[in-house]
């Protein structure tokens, strides 16, 4: 019965998806990454949302994974790299101060051949250079063909494009991308942040990988920082910034540009 039950759900889910783009039902939202010195916002990360006509806001681990495995990734990232580099564009036109503005990335869309002559386009079509754009890969997702990323991730860096490596800590992997890959920012995966209540308690991992980027001149992001507490240990142990509900839920285009203004 279970087994019937999620296969005709995800049956339904690939063919609503299959209209989403063209009724318009997804929509970017953005959460604040925030310096914890200056305690001033230095970048936005983009996240997807489906406003489904029944099912309501749909988060993203509910729809990409599909969407990977029935090819509606490519159309679906395509448009998500065009929302994003147009609100690069819409913040910086508004004079705002300059941030960064994080996309996700999925490994089947890096595999695309065309995939970095795709990326270049979608900067030239809105008038973005790639200064201020970063792309955030998993581990998992540059593992499973290390030499070529190494190669499309050059190209993209020699235009300005910054290389984040999200949930990190939690792929299996060979550390040794890091000297190979144009890689500028490391972010903590969540799981380890919500352990850090003391330094015994998760604190010596998050405060190892800090030492680390460090080491290798990487900046340190941490995700999914909930509690004044995790900030606090953060900022004694030296991490560059912060992303998470203490600062910001994810929000819609309007309120994140109310989040950018001066106040
Ligand atoms: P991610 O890139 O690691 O994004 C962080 C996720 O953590 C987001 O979930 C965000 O809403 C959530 N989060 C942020 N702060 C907190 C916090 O303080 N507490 C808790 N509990 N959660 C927090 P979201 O938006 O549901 O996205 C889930 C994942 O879906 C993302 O993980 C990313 O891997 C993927 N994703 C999102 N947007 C896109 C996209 O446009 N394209 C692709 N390919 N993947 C995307
Ligand atoms: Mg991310
Ligand atoms: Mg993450």
């Amino acid at each position: 019965h279970d087994l019937r039950h999620t296969l005709t759900g995800r049956l339904a889910v690939e063919s609503d998806m299959r209209h989403a783009l063209d009724r318009g039902e997804f929509e970017m939202y953005y959460q604040p990454q925030v310096d914890i010195q200056s305690q001033r916002i230095r970048g936005m990360e983009a996240l997807i949302r489906w406003n489904h006509p029944n099912r309501g806001l749909v988060t993203p681990n509910d729809f990409i994974p599909i969407a990977e495995e029935c090819g509606l990734i490519a159309p679906i990232s395509e448009w998500v790299l065009n929302a994003a580099c147009k609100q690069a564009q819409t913040w910086r036109a508004a004079k705002l101060a300059p941030i960064s503005l994080g996309v996700n990335l999925s490994a089947r869309q890096i595999e695309h051949p065309h995939f970095v002559e795709k990326f270049i386009q979608s900067l030239k079509d809105n008038g973005v250079d790639g200064q201020g754009i970063e792309i955030e890969l998993t581990e998992s997702t540059l593992m499973r063909d290390m030499e070529g990323a190494i190669e499309k991730l050059r190209r993209l860096a020699d235009q300005g494009v910054e290389i984040s490596i999200d949930d990190f800590g939690t792929g299996y992997s060979s550390l040794a991308y890091l000297k190979k890959l144009p890689v500028h920012t490391l972010k903590i995966d969540r799981s380890f942040i919500q352990d850090l209540v003391t330094p015994s308690n998760g604190g010596t991992i998050v405060a190892g990988i800090i030492a680390m980027a460090k080491g290798l001149h990487l900046n340190v992001v941490a995700e999914g920082v909930e509690t004044r507490t995790q900030l606090e240990y953060l900022e004694s142990i030296g991490c560059d910034a912060y992303q998470g509900y203490l600062y910001s839920r994810p929000v819609a285009v309007g309120d994140a540009t109310v989040l950018l203004k001066p106040h």
